[in-house]
């Protein structure tokens, strides 16, 4: 069964039931959201009934709300220690983000692992490890690292490296993975062999801490460490390499979240992406179409 979504916007008023009928409006079985601006930590309490309408209406749709997920904000950086005040604010930030998926019902958050900004890439994946250990000791909630391009000095670019914040963590219950196809071509990783990719998370990890999938085409080539998305079949991995990964056997049931640019700025592409994705047919003219039509 396909689980395909999108990245949707939170707004105050409307809140996850706002979420829910953006994703509807585009197809989505499901969708990703940030639980207020992704760059700042201003935050606003959840409406509680809000959260019981979503949950009826995805009832109704015949759709699984434990499978919506949360993204972290990206100022949250666990990696770098060298400012103890930040590093403290990005634990208890966190630990609150946590806390506001529990009150939504939202099982599962995506995270960026870190940027050791120069302390080396030991001190820094100890100093995730360290924060993670805090933050899940008594969690409900589930953190998904996920792979990044290794852009200056990020962490979480190999499987590796993910492994070995994996073997830190005391909580194994409440850790898990978030690929990004972007992100692992970026990496250097060639996902049009996107099994053997899988096959060594497998191997060195296991592939059920695989939680979830970010879908982005990408601007840049294999390796280059940049982490620009593209449309879907507009980048350099290309649309029947995605479709592979979207509807590979191995990861049935995980949601697949598009990831992919506005057009102009200004037109989200989700509606037509998941329209190609559910005939597995590339649309050349859907930056056009998407100008045309504007839905919003
Ligand atoms: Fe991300
Ligand atoms: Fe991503
Ligand atoms: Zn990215």
């Amino acid at each position: 069964m396909l689980l395909i979504g999108c990245h949707v916007n939170y707004k105050k008023d409307s809140q996850i039931l706002g979420c829910l009928e953006q994703a509807l409006r585009y197809g989505a079985d499901t969708f990703m959201f940030y639980t207020g601006a992704p760059q700042n930590t201003a935050r606003t309490s959840i409406d509680l009934e809000k959260v019981k309408e979503a949950k009826r209406r995805m009832e109704e749709e015949n759709l699984l709300y434990s499978k919506v997920v949360v993204h972290a904000p990206y100022i949250i950086n666990l990696a770098n220690n060298q400012d103890e005040t930040k590093y403290q604010f990005s634990i208890s930030f966190l630990k609150q983000e946590l806390k506001r998926c529990e009150e939504l019902g939202i099982e599962r958050i995506v995270l960026h692992p870190g940027s050791h900004v120069g302390l080396g890439r030991d001190v820094g994946l100890q100093n995730i490890i360290t924060a993670l250990n805090e933050i899940l000791k008594d969690s409900q909630v589930t953190i998904l690292l996920e792979t990044m391009a290794g852009k200056g000095t990020e962490l979480g670019s190999s499987i590796d490296e993910i492994k070995q914040i994996i073997d830190g963590v005391s909580n194994k219950e409440r850790i898990g993975i978030c690929l990004d196809t972007c992100h692992l071509n970026d990496a250097g990783y060639d996902v049009s062999n996107f099994d053997s990719i899988l096959d060594e998370i497998d191997e060195k990890i296991g592939l059920h801490y695989v939680l979830c999938v970010h879908i982005n085409d990408s601007k840049n080539e294999l390796g280059a460490h940049k982490d620009r998305h593209e449309n879907l079949g507009f980048g350099s991995i290309g649309f029947d390499t995605l479709i592979d990964i979207i509807y590979n056997k191995r990861l049935e049931g995980i949601p697949k979240i598009l990831e992919t640019p506005y057009v102009d700025s200004e037109y989200p592409p989700y509606k037509y992406e998941i329209d190609m994705i559910r005939k597995k047919e590339f649309n050349e003219h859907l930056i056009e179409d998407i100008k045309e039509q504007k839905v919003s």
